[in-house]
């Protein structure tokens, strides 16, 4: 079996070497090469013959087959369909904002979360993203687009915490200095709140912004629309977040899909706004994005209008969320496992 090169970090292949008897620069620069996007050892050209011969025999690159790729005629956002090694395929988005381009990757093939609004949990989940997985939808986006990618949210398909270890590991590769560089502040990780892993995250220190799914202020109501929330519950969810800042520095942001009828009346918008005054936090109000499979509906202009009033009277920091690429069913919740190939 040969070993996963991409995943691993300049230390680890910088161990494996010595038993080579190649001194430690090599892993460095093997490290460069793939944070580059080298997709074959052959193009390590300031390493010798031999030793690329022995890197193939022990380690694969890995490597994203583009299956599909739709741009949006709205705003220019790109959506890939790509094929893993095994055959799977995940979703990766592509956004053009004013402060540089974003992608939105993936973190499961599938999600087990079941939010009752969200597609890609429609299947369950099928296995979780390798780091290298991960770190190939940012460098394969890039390199098929030709667009410099500055930031990344883990805002794909998948619950990035119930991949913890992979994602941990993702990141550490992601910001390398050697690698591909992409510093903490530009990343987001978007979560639906699995609260049990946040002081193990929290003492990590990251400076990436943790974004956390709240969707509702109360219990009767989240529990309805994120099964996540049962056994959790709301309170134990910020009293989380609050300490998550208090560990970091870092303000927790919260999504909020606005569902008409569900959670978008002005018993939600008081509750929310008396629950997140606390925090400090700041809520990105999302209408809704109509999920084929789903019954939910987006709230209606007025009321979000409403919503939104209630919650600065109060105080709270709110934005509403660009849909992009709503065309392409590239909108949040819209992204899901399809057929390899259809
Ligand atoms: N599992 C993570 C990240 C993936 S989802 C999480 O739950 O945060 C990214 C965001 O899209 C989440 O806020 C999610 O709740 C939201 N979302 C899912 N389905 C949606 C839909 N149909 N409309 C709008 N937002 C949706």
């Amino acid at each position: 079996m040969k070993k996963d090169i991409k995943s691993m970090l300049p230390q680890e292949i910088e161990e494996d070497l010595s038993r080579l008897g190649e001194p430690p620069f090599r892993a460095k620069q093997i490290f460069r090469w793939l944070g580059r996007g080298a997709v074959s050892f052959q193009e390590m050209t300031d390493l010798s013959k031999s030793l690329r011969e022995k890197l193939e025999q022990q380690y694969y690159i890995s490597s994203l087959k583009p299956l599909k790729k739709q741009v949006s005629k709205i705003d220019g956002t790109i959506k890939y369909l790509w094929e893993l090694e095994d055959g799977n395929a995940v979703e990766t988005v592509v956004m053009k904002y004013k402060h540089g381009n974003t992608v939105c990757i993936s973190s499961q093939v599938g999600c087990r979360m079941g939010c009752a609004f969200c597609a890609s949990t429609i299947g369950g989940l099928v296995r979780n993203l390798k780091p290298s997985e991960m770190l190939d939808q940012v460098l394969y986006s890039e390199s098929e687009s030709g667009l410099k990618i500055s930031n990344i949210v883990l805002m794909g398909i998948g619950e990035p915490l119930d991949n913890y270890d992979n994602v941990m590991r993702f990141l550490e590769l992601v910001n390398h200095p050697e690698g591909r560089n992409i510093g903490m502040r530009h990343i987001s990780l978007s979560t639906c709140g699995l609260t049990e892993v946040f002081d193990k995250l929290g003492e990590l220190n990251l400076q990436l912004t943790l974004s956390v799914s709240l969707h509702a202020p109360d219990d009767e109501t989240r529990s309805r629309l994120m099964s996540v929330n049962r056994g959790r519950g709301v309170d134990r969810l910020l009293d989380a977040c609050d300490e998550y800042y208090r560990r970091t520095g870092r303000r927790v942001s919260f999504e909020y899909a606005m569902i008409d009828g569900v959670n978008d009346t002005e018993y939600h918008a008081r509750l929310l706004a008396d629950k997140i005054k606390k925090t400090g936090g700041h809520v990105n109000l999302i209408p809704l994005n109509h999920v084929e499979e789903r019954e939910f509906a987006p709230s209606s202009e007025e009321n979000m209008r409403a919503f939104i009033k209630i919650l600065r009277k109060k105080g709270v920091n709110v934005t509403v969320r660009r849909r992009l690429g709503s065309d392409v069913d590239a909108s949040c919740g819209q992204l899901r496992r399809k057929a390899a190939k259809d």
